[in-house]
């Protein structure tokens, strides 16, 4: 397996639940390193912008809304296979669905209110970790 970059976000009802740490300590027990990371409270187009794929789906004034309701946790984990073991870390997109002891079965508590992101592919992975990330503040790990 290749080392790879993949964007993570902590939504902001995992913010607000105050598991920043226990959600971090699963991607280091995973092998997973943080390489960047920022606190932040979205504007209404950075989260429309980060969502721009989503855009015509029924649930985006929701998801847009729900993203810049507080502020977000964002980070860069870096390793081996680092975007497919950050979304088995995650669980299903529906904590309905998730396996447990994953991340959204731990601590999410709807579909709209999931916990966290994570980028879906390497290549959307690239343009994720750009948005929020000049090159010079991802650190090799
Ligand atoms: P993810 O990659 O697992 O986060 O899921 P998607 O990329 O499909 O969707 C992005 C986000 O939109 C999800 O994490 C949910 O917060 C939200 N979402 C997706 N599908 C639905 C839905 O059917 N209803 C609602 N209310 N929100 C959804
Ligand atoms: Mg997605």
């Amino acid at each position: 397996m290749a080392l790879e970059r993949t964007l993570s976000i902590i939504k902001p009802d995992a913010v607000a639940k105050n598991v920043v740490g226990e959600i971090y300590s699963r991607f280091e027990k995973a092998g997973l390193k943080v390489a960047a990371a920022r606190m932040k409270h979205l504007s209404r187009a950075e989260a429309e912008g980060f969502y721009a794929v989503h855009r015509e789906r029924p649930f985006f004034n929701a998801l847009v809304e729900f993203m810049i309701s507080g502020p977000v946790m964002i980070q860069v984990l870096q390793g081996e296979g680092a975007v497919l073991k950050n979304r088995e870390l995650m669980g299903a997109t529906n904590p309905k669905d998730a396996a447990a002891g994953t991340i959204r079965a731990d601590f999410a508590d709807s579909i709209d209110a999931n916990a966290v992101h994570g980028s879906d592919s390497l290549e959307n992975a690239a343009i994720e970790v750009a948005y929020f990330f000049p090159a010079t503040d991802v650190y090799t790990r």
